[in-house]
């Protein structure tokens, strides 16, 4: 705009600069990308169990051009890296790049000449989720980790100086902390849902083990 670089650092751009990436954060939509098999993870926070439109992002844009944030699901091929780019390339700033599992963190185990090894040798990445595929609770965890960093991001080259000054940074609270029960009541409650998911999943409700199935006589129990 201009106007932040002539103005001084003071209250209003502090509080335009929180409003501006609040928005930022709030509205981010996916790109439709999914190359492997870490995209039937990152298809399922979609759904009502883990609800990703819970941050407003339901919304898997189809074009790049409607999109902030690329999630790579998937390993990365040399054949469809120039694609990546130019999906990458068409989508407008500001963007954010989500490495999704540890194919597209670092190629993973396909360390041979056909698949990239990690996909910041194509585009920057913001933030690396590893795993094999990761949890679609470890992918919301780093969509809320990429939200801290959002903001965190300066309004201009002034605030970016004034903030490394002072060190400010949004703190990176694991999900796991945050959304944990915090009263008596809560972890009763909490408890009470794990047992019966067990349950209804034919575990064990008291050991989380999965339930062996009654050995019949003369039966192996292993190697079949
Ligand atoms: S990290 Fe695992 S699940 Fe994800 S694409 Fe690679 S092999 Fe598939």
């Amino acid at each position: 705009m201009g106007l932040e670089a002539q103005l001084p650092n003071g209250i209003l751009l502090a509080n335009v600069e929180k409003l501006v990436n609040w928005t930022r954060k709030t509205s981010m939509w996916p790109a439709t990308f999914g190359l492997a098999c870490c995209a039937i993870e990152m298809m399922t926070v979609g759904g009502s169990r883990y609800d990703i439109a819970r941050f407003g992002m339901e919304r898997f844009s189809a074009t790049p051009r409607q999109a902030d944030l690329m999630i790579v699901a998937g390993r990365v091929t040399n054949k469809m890296a120039p694609v990546l780019r130019q999906i990458y390339d068409q989508m407008p700033e500001p963007r954010w790049v989500l490495a999704m599992g540890v194919c597209a963190s670092t190629g993973g185990m396909f360390n041979n000449y056909a698949v990239v090894q990690g996909v910041d040798h194509v585009v920057p990445v913001d933030m690396y989720l590893p795993g094999c595929p990761p949890r679609p609770e470890m992918l919301l965890d780093a969509i809320l980790k990429l939200h801290a960093k959002i903001m965190d991001e300066p309004i201009n080259a002034k605030r970016a100086e004034q903030k490394l000054q002072r060190g400010e940074r949004t703190p990176m609270i694991p999900s796991s902390e945050r959304y944990a029960p915090k009263t008596r009541g809560q972890r009763k409650l909490a408890e009470r849902q794990q047992r019966a998911q067990r349950k209804e999943m034919g575990s064990d409700p008291q050991l989380g083990a999965l339930q062996e199935a009654p050995q019949r006589p003369g039966e192996l129990s292993s190697g079949r």
